[in-house]
C-alpha cells in the first residue's frame, strides 16, 4: 500500500478548480433562502411572519407555515432540489439528515408535496442517536422541530440538491437531545441580560447578539497515502510515526505561499461555501507542514455555529474531489501542531455597538468596562464548566502539550487593559469623584487603539473589540463552549444588575453604584487574569497557588456538568434540566471511551500486523547475515550484533505492551458504569498508547524503508 501510495502521489494530476471566473457576489447565497428569495415566494404576509420569527422570536402560525412551506417549495424546485430534510446536530458531533423526496404518487401521478407539516416538525427514526437514557425504548421518538432564525438552505453534491431545514433535535418530552436547542435558550438569556444592562447607559437598545467568527485549522493529506494508514482512516489521527527531519522547525511553512494544489481545493470550497452563505473570508498556511485555516466574517452565534458545521462537511466533500483528505482531529500527528478552532466572541447591539469595543466617551466605556469585567467574572466562576465544554478524546492532546493554551483557564486582556483595571481597582475615592475621573475610562478607546498586544498561549484572550476562545479543537461544535459561554455570561450580568439596582433602590446614584459593584466583581475575579506563557511550568505551578483547576483529561473534566456550578448556572437558567446535564455527561463519557476503545483496537492491529511482520523479517536479514559471515569465518562487528538486539527488544516490547494494553481494555470494557470505565480507559488503557508507540518509532527508524508498509510523516506532511 505505502509504495502504491506514493507512486499515485508522484504522478497526480493537479485537479484544476472549476467555474475560475464565478462572481461570487452573484454565487453568495444563491443556495439559500434567504431574505432576497424570501421576498420573491412569499407572500407579504407569510414574509412578515417569518422576518418576524427571525427578529422577535414570534411563532408562526400553522396557516402561515403552509404558505412558507409552499414559496420555499417552489423556490427549492426552482433551483432544481428533488428532496428535502430536517438537518440538526445530534450528540454524536457530525450533523444528521434524513432525505424524503419533494415527489409523491397521487392518482397514478406524480406531484410534488411539502407541506407546512414536513416544514415545522419530523419524527426521524433517530432511536439509535445517543440520548443519555433520556429516551427510553418504548418512547424512543425523537422531533426535529424547524429554526427560522437559520434560513434554508440547498445542499449541492454529485449525488443531487437537498433542500436543508436546520432544526432543533428534542425527544417525545421536549428534552434536547442535540446542540442547537440549548445553545438558542443561552443566546435568548444572554440577549436579555445584555439588553437589560445596555438600558443603563443607552436607552435606545432593545436587543443584543452574540456574534462569532470562527477560524477554523485543518490539515490536508493526499487520499492515497490517507488510506494507506488504517490509523487515519479509523481514527483520524496516526498512532504511530518517527518524526520527521523536519518539522516545523523552520518556521517556514507558516504564512508561505500556498502549493497549487492546495490553493485549488481551497477556491473550490469558497465556491461551494459562498452558494451556501457561509462568508468565508480569509485562508492561509498554518505553522505545520500540511497544516491550513480558514476563517468566515463574524455572523449570529446560531448562524455561525450551523455554517461551521456545514463548511466542515464542504471541507470534506471538496477534499475528496481533489484527491485529498481533510484532517480536522486535533493533534493527526504527534510531535507537530494540532489544529483548532478560535471561537471569537462578543456582544452586539440591535443599534449596531459592539460592547467589548470601548466608545468616544465616558459613557460607553463604562458600558464596555460592565461587559468586559462581568465577563472576566464569568469565565473566573465557570471556568471548569468551559473547560468540560471542550473536552474530547482528541482535544485533550493538545491541551496541556506544548502547542496549544492548556487545560488551565485564564483569560489575557493585554498590558495596557491591565493597567486600566489596576488603576480602577486602586482609586480608593471613586465613590467620591465620578467615575470619569477615577479611571480615566474616557481613554480607553486610544489606549486600546495602540494596544496591540497579543497571546498565542492564552485560552482566553481579548483581542481589542471581542474575546477569542482559543481552547476550542479543531473538530468540536463549537455550540457546545458557546452555549456555556453565553449562559455563563448572561448569569453574571443577571446577578450584576440585581445588585445594582438594590443599591439604587437604596438611593444610591446609579453610575456610582456600576463603578462599586465593578470593583467587586473584579477584585473577586482577578486570578483568572494572566498575561505571562501559559505553556509554562512556572504557569502551572502559579495556577496551582492561585487555586485553579489544571483538569487535563476528560472523563473528569466533564465532572463539571454534574457540579453545583452547573447547576446555579444551567438549570437555574432553564438552559439545561438537571436530567438533560446528566444525560449530556453519559454521552460525553461514552464518546470519550468509544474514541479511545477504537483506539486501542487500530494500536493493536497495527502493531501486530503492520509493524511487527516488517521487523521480524528485517531482523531475521540481519541475523541471517551475521550467521553466513560467521560461518565464513568472517569477523562480525559489535555494531552489526548491537542492531539485531535492538530490534529484537523493541519487537519485544511491542508484543508485550500491547498485549497487556489489549487486557487493560477487556478489564474496562467489564466495569459497570460509565464513569469508571471511561476512567479507566484514560488511566490504564489510553496511558500505554505512547509507550507502545515509542518503540514502534524506534523500529521505523531501524527497520529497512523498502519493506515499511505505513506511509512516514516525512511523507505524509510534505508529499502533494
Ligand atoms: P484576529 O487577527 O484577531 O484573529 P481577525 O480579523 O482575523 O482577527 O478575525 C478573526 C475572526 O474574528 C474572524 O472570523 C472575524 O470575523 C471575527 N471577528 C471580528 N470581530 C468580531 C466580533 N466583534 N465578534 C465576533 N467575531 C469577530
Ligand atoms: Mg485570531
Amino acid at each position: 500500500m505505502r509504495f502504491e501510495s506514493l507512486k499515485t502521489v508522484s504522478t497526480r494530476k493537479n485537479f484544476i478548480a472549476k467555474d475560475k471566473s464565478v462572481s461570487f457576489t452573484e454565487l453568495f447565497n444563491s443556495n439559500v433562502f434567504d431574505d432576497s428569495a424570501m421576498r420573491d415566494f412569499l407572500s407579504r404576509e407569510a414574509y412578515e411572519s417569518v422576518s418576524n420569527s427571525i427578529k422577535n422570536g414570534k411563532t408562526i402560525n400553522r396557516k402561515m407555515a403552509e404558505h412558507v412551506a409552499s414559496g420555499m417549495k417552489r423556490w427549492a424546485l426552482s433551483k432544481g432540489a428533488t428532496h428535502y430534510t430536517h438537518w440538526f446536530q445530534p450528540l454524536t458531533g457530525s450533523t444528521a439528515e434524513k432525505h424524503d423526496s419533494f415527489f409523491e404518487p397521487e392518482n397514478g401521478k406524480a406531484v410534488e408535496k411539502f407541506t407546512a407539516g414536513a416544514l415545522v416538525q419530523q419524527e426521524p427514526d433517530a432511536s439509535s442517536l445517543p440520548s443519555g437514557g433520556l429516551r427510553n425504548t418504548f418512547e424512543a421518538r425523537g422531533y426535529t422541530a424547524w429554526d427560522p432564525s437559520s434560513p434554508a438552505f440547498i445542499y449541492e453534491n454529485t449525488a443531487g440538491k437537498t433542500l436543508c431545514i436546520p432544526t432543533v433535535f428534542v425527544s417525545y418530552n421536549g428534552e434536547a437531545l442535540d446542540y442547537k436547542a440549548p445553545l438558542l435558550k443561552s443566546l435568548n438569556l444572554v440577549d436579555k441580560a445584555a439588553t437589560d444592562i445596555c438600558k443603563y447607559f443607552l436607552k435606545k437598545v432593545s436587543s443584543c447578539t452574540a456574534s462569532l467568527g470562527i477560524e477554523q485549522e485543518y490539515f490536508l493529506v493526499d487520499e492515497a497515502m490517507y488510506q494507506a494508514r488504517p490509523d487515519l482512516v479509523m481514527c483520524g489521527r496516526t498512532l504511530v510515526g518517527h518524526a520527521p527531519a523536519k518539522g516545523q522547525q523552520m518556521d517556514d511553512h507558516y504564512f508561505g505561499s500556498i502549493p497549487d494544489r492546495v490553493f485549488n481545493y481551497m477556491y473550490d470550497l469558497e465556491v461551494e461555501a459562498a452558494k451556501i452563505g457561509i462568508p468565508l473570508k480569509t485562508r492561509h498556511n498554518e505553522v505545520a507542514p500540511g497544516q491550513y485555516e480558514c476563517a468566515p466574517m463574524f455572523e449570529d452565534v446560531n448562524l455561525a455555529v450551523d455554517h461551521n458545521q456545514l463548511l466542515m462537511d464542504l471541507m470534506d466533500e471538496v477534499a475528496k474531489r481533489h484527491h485529498f483528505r481533510v484532517l480536522l482531529h486535533e493533534k493527526p500527528f504527534a510531535g507537530i501542531n494540532g489544529s483548532g478552532k478560535h471561537n471569537n466572541w462578543s456582544l452586539i447591539t440591535n443599534t449596531g455597538v459592539n460592547l467589548l469595543s470601548p466608545g468616544s466617551d465616558p459613557n460607553s466605556n463604562l458600558l464596555f468596562l460592565t461587559i468586559f469585567i462581568n465577563t472576566i467574572k464569568a469565565l473566573h466562576d465557570n471556568s471548569d464548566i468551559i473547560r468540560a465544554s471542550i473536552a474530547s478524546a482528541s482535544n485533550d492532546h493538545r491541551l496541556g502539550a506544548n502547542e496549544a493554551p492548556p487545560a488551565i483557564i485564564s483569560a489575557f486582556i493585554g498590558s495596557k487593559l491591565t493597567q486600566v483595571l489596576n488603576a480602577f481597582l486602586k482609586d480608593s475615592t471613586a465613590e467620591d469623584t465620578d467615575e470619569k475621573k477615577s479611571i480615566n475610562i474616557d481613554k480607553i478607546p486610544e489606549i486600546l487603539r495602540d494596544n496591540t498586544d497579543r497571546n498565542r498561549t492564552s485560552p482566553f484572550a481579548f483581542t481589542g473589540n471581542k474575546f477569542e476562545l482559543r481552547a476550542v479543537g479543531s473538530s468540536t461544535n463549537s455550540a457546545q463552549p458557546m452555549t456555556a459561554l453565553n449562559t455563563a455570561v448572561a448569569n453574571q450580568l443577571i446577578q450584576f444588575k440585581a445588585n445594582v439596582d438594590a443599591g439604587v433602590t437604596k438611593g444610591k446614584d446609579l453610575k456610582k453604584t456600576i463603578v462599586l459593584e465593578l470593583k467587586k466583581v473584579l477584585k473577586d475575579a482577578q486570578n483568572i487574569l494572566f498575561e505571562g506563557n501559559n505553556y509554562s511550568e512556572e504557569w502551572a505551578k502559579e495556577a496551582k497557588k492561585r487555586g485553579l483547576s489544571n483538569i487535563k483529561n476528560t472523563p473528569e473534566s466533564l465532572k463539571a456538568y454534574i457540579s453545583k456550578q452547573a447547576i446555579d448556572t444551567f438549570v437555574k437558567n432553564g438552559i439545561f434540566t438537571k436530567e438533560e446535564l446528566h444525560a449530556r455527561y453519559e454521552i460525553m463519557l461514552e464518546d470519550y471511551m468509544k474514541k479511545i476503545q477504537i483506539e486501542g483496537r487500530v494500536l493493536g492491529e497495527i502493531a501486530y500486523s503492520y509493524v511487527l511482520p516488517p521487523a521480524i523479517e528485517y531482523l531475521t536479514v540481519v541475523a541471517t547475515n551475521i550467521r553466513t559471515l560467521k560461518e565464513a569465518g568472517i569477523k562480525v562487528g559489535k555494531a552489526q550484533k548491537e542492531l539485531v538486539q535492538a530490534i529484537a527488544e523493541h519487537i519485544d516490547m511491542v508484543k508485550t505492551k500491547t498485549d497487556k494494553m489489549v487486557e487493560s481494555r477487556k478489564k474496562a470494557n467489564n466495569l459497570q458504569d460509565t464513569e469508571k470505565q471511561a476512567i479507566s480507559y484514560h488511566f490504564d488503557v489510553k496511558e500505554s498508547f505512547d509507550d507502545i508507540r515509542y518503540h514502534m518509532d524506534k523500529l521505523e527508524q531501524l527497520v529497512d524503508d523498502k519493506i515499511w508498509q505505513l506511509p512516514k510523516y516525512r511523507e505524509l506532511l510534505f508529499l502533494r
